[in-house]
């Protein structure tokens, strides 16, 4: 079946980039209606008019996810335009390392803000399409991108290895509550990806480290974690894959 999604309704945020934006492509060509947020409107319409070059249907909801009513205006526009959602691909996040004694109070707070406070502006706004979703068609999907941060040490990254934790186990509770209701909840938590993740590092050794493994290491590729997306959704509904580690092979 090279359409195993046909007929499924995918919400990516963190769409303009990364791992988003190669989901996003993924889901569409095996046949899901995406829509695409992330504030770089730009992006999003390039990838929108992509999708639709391939034959595939996609919108376009440029929102900051840290901003709650924007994002519930945007879930409003996706189950009117494209139908209730059945999967969200919950992927919007920022890496931003520094040494404590730079006391960055200022970069702790974008990160909680966006991968914790944007991640539940999220789950907030979908869930109730994604249980609708469940009891209509039998299938819905909440997949959360964690990171091998919220398992392993890396000094520098605290703050930014805690706010995956945070999404690790709050993916692993809820799934309790949801599954019962037949949204399947999973978890990734990859390795290195090559994406902007990094541009973004203002700190030298973090920054210096990041380079190091790239330049030595094959890392894994967006397309890499998009294909666990999609195999995820097009599991048979009784199947739910809880906690997805994807490293890159060399990457201890
Ligand atoms: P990118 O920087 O390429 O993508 C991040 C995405 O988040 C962009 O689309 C960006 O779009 C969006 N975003 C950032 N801020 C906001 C905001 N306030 N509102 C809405 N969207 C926002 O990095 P990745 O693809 O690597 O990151 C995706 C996820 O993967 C993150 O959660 C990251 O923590 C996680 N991850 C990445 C790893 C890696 O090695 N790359 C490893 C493990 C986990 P825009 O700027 O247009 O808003």
């Amino acid at each position: 079946n090279q359409m195993p999604l046909a007929g499924r309704v995918a919400v990516v945020t963190g769409a303009s980039s990364g791992l988003g934006e190669a989901a996003a492509e993924l889901l569409a060509e095996r046949g899901a209606k995406v829509a695409v947020t992330a504030r770089r409107a730009d992006r999003l319409a390039a990838l929108v008019e992509r999708i639709e070059q391939r034959g595939g249907t996609a919108l376009a909801l440029p929102v900051d996810v840290t901003d709650a009513d924007a994002v519930t205006a945007a879930a409003a526009r996706v189950e009117a335009e494209l139908g209730t959602a059945d999967l969200l691909f919950n992927n919007a996040g920022v890496m931003l390392p520094a040494k404590i004694e730079d006391v960055r109070a200022d970069l702790w707070r974008r990160q909680v803000d966006l991968n914790i406070g944007g991640f539940l502006n999220a789950v907030a706004a979908f869930v109730p399409q994604l249980r609708k979703a469940a009891a209509e068609r039998g299938v819905a999907d909440l997949v959360n991108t964690s990171s091998i941060g919220a398992q392993n040490l890396f000094p520098t990254f605290e703050v930014y290895c805690g706010t995956k934790a945070f999404v690790t186990h709050y993916s692993r509770n809820l799934r309790i509550e949801l599954g019962a209701q037949g949204v399947r909840v999973a978890v990734i938590e990859p390795g290195i990806v090559r994406t902007e993740l990094a541009d973004h590092v203002t700190e030298p050794d973090a920054s210096a480290w990041i380079t190091e493994a790239r330049a030595t290491m094959d890392v894994l590729e967006p397309a890499d974690v998009a294909e666990a997306v999609a195999y995820l959704a097009a599991l048979p509904a009784r199947v739910n894959f809880e906690r997805l580690t994807i490293m890159p092979t060399a990457q201890p």
